[in-house]
């Protein structure tokens, strides 16, 4: 939906919906929740996201579900990134009460509630899919994996997150951290983020590591330079 539509096209494309919490989060992330009676009882994924439509309508930027509840809210973490585009400008000055459109929840960049082991790689960004997913396995799953972020005040806080290697972008590249991790095959990795970080993880897993290209999900999320990822 790159130009602005008529209300009634956009009413049968989009979800209406309320912010009813806009406030700071970890280091740059907002917190944004959403609140509509449309949004109620759905099918929610770990990992999955909706698009808002932000810019003044003209323009659609995906966010990870950092929280759902069933009686009608998502919960957003929007990281305030210094390309600064629509997106960012819209998580910065939400305020309570603003109206939103939004398209329903979706992706399949989702946690695989079976695998043997579970190894997370990404950045701040991803964070906030990995957020989701670890919140939804028990405290006997095997868990492990990378997060880089600019500065440790932008490491949310994941549930199982003192399983994972957290470091910071000055310290060396992700793809680094994920060899000097050195995980086995036989579980799901999932990896997003920055497009090009993404790729060299892959990479990593698959032509180092021995992971089968299935066994890594992986999800660019953003790439310098290039406006929306959808
Ligand atoms: C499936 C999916 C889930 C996502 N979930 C989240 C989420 O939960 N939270 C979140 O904050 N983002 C998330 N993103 C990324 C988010 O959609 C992008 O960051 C968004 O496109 C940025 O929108 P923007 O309008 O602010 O900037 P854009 O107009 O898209 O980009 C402008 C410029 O800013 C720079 N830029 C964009 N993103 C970043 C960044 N993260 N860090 C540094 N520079 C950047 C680039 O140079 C880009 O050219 C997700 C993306 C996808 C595809």
């Amino acid at each position: 939906m790159p130009v602005a539509l008529p209300a009634p096209v956009l009413d049968l494309l989009t979800l209406k919906g309320t912010v009813t919490v806009a406030e700071p989060a970890a280091g740059r992330f907002r917190r944004v929740r959403i609140e509509s009676e449309t949004l109620a009882g759905l099918e929610v994924r770990p990992g999955q996201q909706v698009r808002v439509l932000v810019g003044g309508g003209l323009a659609l930027r995906t966010y990870s579900i950092w929280r759902y509840d069933p009686g009608g809210a998502v919960e957003l973490r929007v990281l305030d990134h210094p390309g600064a585009g629509p997106g960012a400008r819209w998580a910065r000055h939400a305020a309570v009460g603003d109206r939103v459109r939004l398209r329903g929840p979706e992706g399949s960049f989702v946690l695989r509630p079976d695998a043997a082991h579970h190894v997370f790689v990404g950045d701040e960004t991803a964070s906030v899919a990995f957020g989701a997913m670890l919140a939804a396995l028990p405290a006997q799953a095997r868990i492990s994996g990378c997060v880089q972020t600019q500065t440790a005040a932008d490491r949310l806080p994941l549930p199982h997150g003192d399983r994972l290697t957290w470091t910071l972008r000055g310290e060396g590249p992700l793809v680094g951290a994920v060899r000097a991790l050195a995980p086995q095959p036989g579980g799901i990795a999932y990896v997003a983020g920055e497009a090009r970080t993404v790729q060299q993880v892959r990479q990593v897993l698959v032509r180092e590591a021995g992971w089968t290209r299935r066994s890594v999900l992986t999800r660019p999320f953003w790439a310098p330079g290039r406006r929306g990822m959808d």
